[in-house]
């Protein structure tokens, strides 16, 4: 020992100092993985196996707040499946976003959309649904129970999930369109066209539904300005045929919205040529947007059957998707009606769709 300190430099003295340290570190960190890992290891199953049995399990849920999904909670509710509704980031779905509804039975004098939703809520929770705040993040329909995340914190295990996410209608983008949305701007011709009767209105769009809602629109107005971007539409011949046909829809090929015109309400609509860059100001009071809509159902590709737009598909007759205790109503599964009362009447098929199911796995 006394020889190693002689012969060792003053360097060599302090790194032999420093290999004493660290073998004592390592050594008490052994100690310490022996000692106390276990413990943690164990902890945290514990905390695991606690979070698994944790898992709220629900009978019935639904997914989404428009006409649709309510329905189904009414249905599903008073038929004792307890059913637990989450609504997403618009409460009450599209119609909270229009002003007038005319169109919905059982309301004489109309209402407005936003009330009508609340209408909605109140009676599904009358009937004991519970409807939570909440959007639905992710789901596995892999295997039963089905599994439901939501804002991505907390998962849920359902028996039959129905699906109400309905769909979002597409805008041009421009500021003065969401300005005056639900003042002379619409997304739904055979929703709003009524309430322009008599009067001159724009519409957007080239595809066969733009064809429909303005040959709907040249039935109550007096003149219908389709404003089409190319110099061709993206409409079925048949379509396009009807509308060159119709004496009071005025065509106008080549032609950018540029801007909706009105303080407070529509009272035109300002368009460019792209050919000649020539501009024109158009006196309309409303200005229909059919350029698309976009079913909600990203949350369900590669599980649930979907046409090319993504619109779920359902069994003729019924609201079952392609996987069994798993439903569709409303806008989600309807390219076609696309109607606050049609949603409504999907919901209610979905629910005792969903009512029937449950019953024979119950049985089972
Ligand atoms: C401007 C406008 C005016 C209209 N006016 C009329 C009218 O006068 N009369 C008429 O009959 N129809 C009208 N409609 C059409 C009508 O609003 C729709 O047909 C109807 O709302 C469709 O109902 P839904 O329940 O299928 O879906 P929506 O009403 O679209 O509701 C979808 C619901 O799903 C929820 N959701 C989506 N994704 C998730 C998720 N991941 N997690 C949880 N929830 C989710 C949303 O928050 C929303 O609550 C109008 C539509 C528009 C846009």
């Amino acid at each position: 020992m006394v020889r190693l300190w002689q012969h060792t430099d003053h360097k060599g003295c302090s790194s032999l100092i420093h290999i004493h340290i660290i073998s004592h570190f390592c050594i008490s960190f052994v100690i310490f993985i022996i000692l106390f890992l276990p413990p943690v290891i164990e902890r945290l199953q514990i905390k695991q196996h606690t979070k698994m049995s944790e898992i709220e399990k629900v009978h019935c849920f639904i997914i989404g707040s428009g006409p649709a999904g309510y329905t189904a909670a009414i249905y599903a509710a008073r038929a004792n499946l307890k059913p637990v509704l989450y609504q997403g980031l618009q409460p009450g779905g599209q119609l909270t976003i229009t002003t007038d509804v005319e169109n919905y039975p059982g309301y004489p004098n109309g209402i407005m959309g936003p009330q009508m939703m609340v209408d909605f809520e109140q009676q599904a929770q009358r009937m004991g649904a519970d409807i939570r705040w909440g959007m639905v993040t992710k789901v596995d329909l892999s295997k039963k129970p089905y599994r439901i995340e939501v804002d991505e914190e907390k998962w849920i295990e359902a028996d039959a999930v129905i699906i109400a996410t309905g769909a979002s209608a597409k805008w041009l983008g421009l500021e003065s369109e969401d300005r005056l949305n639900g003042h002379g701007v619409s997304a739904c011709a055979v929703c709003d066209g009524f309430f322009f009767k008599n009067q001159e209105v724009a519409i957007v769009g080239a595809g066969d539904t733009a064809c429909e809602e303005a040959l709907y629109l040249s039935k109550l107005c007096t003149i219908v300005h389709m404003f089409i971007r190319r110099s061709e539409m993206r409409a079925s011949k048949v379509m396009q045929d009807r509308v060159m046909k119709t004496a009071n829809i005025k065509v106008y090929w080549n032609t950018d919205t540029v801007e909706v015109m009105g303080e407070h309400k529509v009272d035109s609509v300002k368009v460019r040529n792209t050919q000649t860059n020539e501009i024109s100001i158009i006196p309309v009071k409303a200005f229909f947007v059919a350029i698309g809509h976009e079913p909600n159902s990203g949350l369900f590709k590669g599980m649930l059957d979907m046409d090319e737009q993504g619109y779920l598909i359902t069994q003729p007759g019924s609201t079952r998707t392609n996987i069994e205790g798993v439903f569709a109503c409303g806008d989600v599964q309807d390219k076609i009606y696309r109607q606050a009362v049609s949603a409504a009447g999907s919901g209610c098929m979905a629910a005792l769709d969903a009512e029937r199911y449950l019953g024979a796995l119950e049985h089972a």
